[in-house]
C-alpha cells in the first residue's frame, strides 16, 4: 500500500481524499493556494504546502509546483481528485516520468478519452452503443456534409472534439443552418479548445442522463458498479443525482455495465471510470467518458457499500483488485443533492464568510463538505460547498430523509442553493422518477 498520497485538489474531494488515506493509514500531504490556508483538510493533513496565488493557474493548476511540492515531501503518489488537472493526459505523464504514482488512468487512456472523436471510435470497436453519427471529424465539403447529415436525420448536432463543460455544441435543425452552424462551432472550438475538429450525432430530444461506474486494476480486471441518473441539469451542470436510475431493470443494468467493463479490459484501463450515456426510449447511447472520480461518486457507494476512493487508492498501489462482479450487489438508493454558494433565483455565485452553520444528521445520511462556521468561501474556485447525500431501503424513503437534512441544514452568511433543493425533492415529477435533461430547466422557466 502506498504510504504518503499528495492531493492535488481543495474544497470536498480533498477532504474526502484525506479521510479515505486515514483510514487506510496513508500520510497526506495537503497543497493550498494563499486563500486556502483556513482549509478543512489543510488543517487535518500531516503535511501542508503552499503551491502559490489563488488564481488556479498559478497553484492547483500549477504542474511544477506540484511535483516539486511531491518531491520535498517525499510523497510517492498524487491524487487529481476531479475538475483542475484531473483529466490532463500531459499532468499524468509528467507525473510518471517525475518516478511519481498518477492515482487515475494511462495517460494513454486519457488522452483517447479527451479526444471525443477517437472515444467514439474506440467504443464503437469495443461494441459500447454509440449515438448515430458521423463516424469520425467533418471535413468542410459542404455537398459531403449535407450528405452525412441527411442520413444520420435532422435534428442533429455539431460538437467539438475537444469540447468539455457543456461548451462547444449546436443544434442543427435544417440543411439552411448546417454549413454555417459547422462553420461557428469549428471557430469556437478553435478559441476555446485550441482544436477545431468537430463532428456530428443525432440530436436526442428528450433523453435521460445515465452513467456507468467502473473500477479496473490495469492487471486485466474490470467491474461495473451500476448506473447513476444524473438528468436534474442546469445548463448542462448536475444539480442532483442518484442510484439506481428509475426504471433501470437488471437485465438492462448488466447488459450496459457489461459493454463498459469489456471496453476497459479493451483499452487496459486502469483505476475509476463513468461512462457517460443518453438514454432514451429504452436504449443507451454513449457520450463520453470521464477518466476520473466524479462529484456524485458518493451514491454509487452507498448503494453498492464500496468505497470508491479507498479501490482508487489500492488500484494506484498496484494491488489487484479483489472485488468481482458478482460480490456487487446493489441495495435500497441514494440521493444526492449539490450545495452551492449561490443565489438559488439568480444562480449569481455568492462567496463570503459563513456566520452560522449546522450540519444535517440521523440515519441515512451522509455531508461530504469542507465547510465550517467562520470559514470564508473565496470567490476564485466553484461554488460547490457540499453534497448532502441520503439513503433509503427505497427511492421514496431517501427522498423523504433528504426533506428532513434539507431543513436541517443551517448555512447563513452566504446564499446557498437549498431553497431549489427543497423545491425539487417537492417536485412531482422528481418524486416520481425518470424525468428528462430538460426537466429542471423547464421548471425553472429557462425553456
Ligand atoms: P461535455 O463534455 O461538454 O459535458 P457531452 O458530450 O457530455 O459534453 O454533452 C453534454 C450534454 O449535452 C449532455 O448531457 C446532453 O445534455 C447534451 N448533448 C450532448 N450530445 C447530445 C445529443 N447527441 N443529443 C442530445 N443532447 C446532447
Amino acid at each position: 500500500m502506498l504510504e504518503k498520497v499528495l492531493i492535488a485538489n481543495r474544497g470536498e474531494i480533498a477532504l474526502r481524499i484525506l479521510r479515505a488515506c486515514k483510514e487506510l493509514g496513508i500520510k497526506t500531504v495537503a497543497v493550498h493556494s494563499t486563500v486556502d490556508r483556513n482549509l478543512k483538510h489543510v488543517l487535518l493533513a500531516d503535511e501542508t504546502i503552499c503551491i502559490g496565488p489563488a488564481p488556479s493557474p498559478q497553484s492547483y493548476l500549477n504542474i511544477p509546483a506540484l511535483i516539486a511540492a511531491a518531491e520535498v515531501t517525499n510523497a510517492q503518489a498524487i491524487h487529481p481528485g476531479y475538475g483542475f488537472l484531473a483529466e490532463r493526459a500531459d499532468f499524468a505523464q509528467q507525473v510518471e516520468e517525475s518516478g511519481l504514482i498518477f492515482i487515475g488512468p494511462h495517460p494513454e487512456s486519457i488522452r483517447l478519452m479527451g479526444d471525443k472523436v477517437s472515444a467514439i471510435e474506440a467504443m464503437k470497436k469495443a461494441g459500447v452503443p454509440c449515438v448515430p453519427g458521423s463516424d469520425g471529424a467533418v471535413g468542410d465539403d459542404a455537398a459531403t456534409n449535407k450528405a452525412i447529415a441527411k442520413r444520420i436525420g435532422y435534428p442533429i448536432i455539431v460538437k467539438a472534439a475537444g469540447g468539455g463543460g457543456g461548451r462547444g455544441m449546436r443544434v442543427v435543425r435544417s440543411e439552411e443552418e448546417l454549413v454555417s452552424s459547422i462553420e461557428m462551432t469549428k471557430a469556437e472550438a478553435k478559441a476555446a479548445f485550441g482544436n477545431d475538429m468537430v463532428y456530428m450525432e443525432k440530436f436526442l430530444e428528450n433523453p435521460r442522463h445515465i452513467e456507468i461506474q467502473v473500477l479496473a486494476d490495469g492487471q486485466g480486471n474490470a467491474i461495473h458498479l451500476g448506473e447513476r441518473d444524473c438528468s436534474m441539469q442546469r445548463r448542462h451542470q448536475k444539480v442532483v443525482e442518484e442510484a439506481p436510475a428509475p426504471g433501470i431493470t437488471p437485465e438492462l443494468r448488466a447488459f450496459i455495465g457489461g459493454r463498459c467493463v469489456d471496453a476497459c479490459k479493451v483499452m487496459n484501463y486502469r483505476g475509476a471510470g463513468t461512462f457517460e450515456f443518453l438514454f432514451e426510449n429504452g436504449e443507451f447511447f454513449f457520450i463520453e467518458m470521464n477518466t476520473r472520480i466524479q462529484v456524485e461518486h458518493p451514491v454509487t457507494e452507498m448503494i453498492s457499500g464500496v468505497d470508491l476512493i479507498k479501490e482508487q487508492l489500492r488500484i494506484a498501489s498496484g494491488l489487484p483488485m479483489t472485488l468481482r462482479q458478482e460480490d456487487i450487489v446493489i441495495r435500497g438508493h441514494a440521493v444526492e443533492c449539490r450545495i452551492n454558494a449561490e443565489d438559488p433565483k439568480t444562480f449569481m455565485p455568492s462567496p463570503g464568510k459563513i456566520t452560522r452553520f449546522h450540519p444535517p444528521g440521523g440515519n441515512g445520511i451522509r455531508w461530504d463538505s469542507h465547510i465550517y462556521a467562520d470559514y470564508s468561501v473565496p470567490p476564485n474556485y466553484d461554488s460547490m460547498v457540499g453534497k448532502l447525500i441520503t439513503y433509503g431501503e427505497t427511492r421514496d424513503i431517501a427522498i423523504a430523509r433528504m426533506r428532513n437534512a434539507l431543513d436541517e441544514l443551517l448555512v447563513e452568511g452566504i446564499k446557498t442553493n437549498i431553497p431549489l433543493h427543497k423545491d425539487i425533492m417537492r417536485d412531482e415529477g422528481f418524486c416520481k422518477g425518470g424525468t428528462n435533461i430538460h426537466y429542471l430547466e423547464k421548471k425553472l422557466g429557462i425553456k
